[in-house]
């Protein structure tokens, strides 16, 4: 099994097929950019099942998942408890409209596991489910908005909250600068109102709030990096964050769709509890199916219709069969499999660490909790720009190495790898075995 660093069609024909087949019907043959392996080129896999570690393709290779479908699958694939809540849920209904039981103890799930971190106080008294966490942003924000009567939103360079308009903004140069779009579509009216600044700054915070404190609605923040490769607030950020919003009167939205219940029982927010105004949860709370949440105060929540003025609405939201799946799910992530997340984090991020350095690779092993990510940096990533200087080219062989070798890693340079709690030692062998030729792959990388 050679290296490569395109991507061969010929050991994936029958994902090719379905990927050639895919492009004539569906743009870029994928319904999400990452999933195209544009950043690592070759054929991206059809998966057409999992089981607990596993993935296994359209041409029959299985695959150790370190994305576990870019983080909702902290139990594994296919987990028992979460298939039968399932099977239950959908025979007796798949969707009516109407209120349900599940939606009140999926809230009430989510709403005891962050409080039970705050040491008596609540700041999570109410949520509102939604379908994805780009809604559930989107929705935190208007409602900042209506809450605080006020327009600007801060947010942070490197940081993703879905693909809202007004957050597919980019920094201009200088330090305290107002979006631009990042792409063709959002309008430069709707970024205005946007101000990017950098990851982990608060100097920068400051001077934004002495200028602009009046007017800004809210700070919404990843509550620990992940989507540009793992970068974990600096001690006191995500506090002070809390003190500046709270000295002007605006919000803090703090981001746990990527976090939330997978760093720990009550997400990013069980290791560093800050009490945000807003919360918002995706990913792991929707056990594989399209749901999410925002949540906060009451005295905030009460803003949203039909409790108060501002609107927010969904025909799915609270799909029964969703809420069954996070519910199970959520039920079923107990504290070993907590243990579980945390050790095979370690474990994967050593054996590799060990490998690259074996193979005179500079890089940071950066954790966030049990999200962790590679950077070819040899100095610690802060920020957007130390991710945006890291050698990413090394990444492309080093992935396809893994690849051929049975271990998918996500295709991205700029993904955190997400362990599951069904890694087991064989899943762990294939990924000690895969290294050392992956890591040879990256030292000899072509610039
Ligand atoms: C994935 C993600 C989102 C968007 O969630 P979708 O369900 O993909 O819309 C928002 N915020 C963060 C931090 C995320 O990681």
């Amino acid at each position: 099994m050679g290296l490569c660093d395109t991507g061969r069609v010929s050991d994936a024909p029958a994902s090719a097929e379905l990927f050639a087949r895919a492009l004539r019907v569906i743009p870029g043959g994928v319904n999400s950019p990452v999933r195209a392996f544009r950043a690592v080129g070759g054929t991206p896999r059809f998966m057409v099942s999992g089981a607990g570690a596993y993935l296994t393709d359209a041409d029959g290779r299985s695959y150790v998942d370190l994305v576990s479908s870019w983080g909702p699958m902290i139990l594994g694939h296919a987990h028992p408890a979460v298939v039968s809540a399932v099977q239950r849920a959908a025979s007796s209904g798949l969707s009516f409209g109407t209120p349900t039981l599940g939606e009140i103890e999926l809230a009430e799930e989510i709403i005891a596991r962050v409080n039970a971190a705050a040491s008596g106080r609540t700041p999570l008294e109410q949520v509102r489910l939604v379908n994805s966490g780009t809604e559930a942003t989107m929705s935190a924000i208007r409602l900042a908005r209506g809450f605080t009567g006020r327009h600007r939103v801060v947010k942070f360079a490197g940081c993703y909250h879905g693909h809202v308009d007004a957050l597919l903004a980019a920094a201009g140069s200088g330090v305290v600068t107002f979006g631009l779009p990042d792409t063709p579509g959002v309008t430069g009216a709707q970024t205005a109102e946007t101000i990017v600044l950098p990851y982990n700054d608060l100097a920068a915070v400051r001077e934004c709030f002495a200028e602009f404190g009046a007017d800004i609605a809210c700070v919404i923040t990843e509550a620990a990096a992940g989507n540009m490769g793992a970068v974990a607030p600096l001690p006191g950020f995500n506090a002070g964050l809390r003190e500046i919003t709270a000295a002007h009167g605006a919000l803090l939205v703090m981001d746990e769709v990527m976090t939330g219940f997978r760093v720990s029982a009550a997400g990013w927010y069980g290791l560093d509890p800050v009490d945000a105004d807003l919360f918002t949860f995706g990913k792991v709370m929707s056990g594989g199916l399209p749901a999410a949440a925002f949540g906060g105060r009451a005295e905030v929540m009460a803003y949203l219709a039909p409790a108060g003025p501002v609107y927010q609405a969904g025909t799915l939201s609270g799909n029964p069969v969703a809420v069954a799946a996070g519910l199970a799910s959520l039920r079923a992530a107990d504290t070993s499999v907590y243990a579980a997340l945390d050790r095979n984090a370690a474990t994967i991020g050593r054996l590799a660490s060990a490998a690259l350095t074996a193979a005179g690779v500079a890089h940071q092993l950066q954790y966030a909790g049990n999200l962790f990510s590679v950077f070819f940096a040899s100095a610690p990533v802060v920020d957007f720009a130390g991710a945006q200087a890291a050698e990413t080219f090394r990444y492309k062989p080093f992935f396809h190495a893994m690849l051929d070798a049975g271990v998918y890693l996500p295709p991205s340079a700029f993904e955190a790898w997400f362990v599951n709690a069904a890694m087991d030692d064989a899943a762990i062998a294939r990924i000690a075995e895969a290294l050392p030729a992956a890591a040879r792959a990256a030292a000899a990388a072509p610039d």
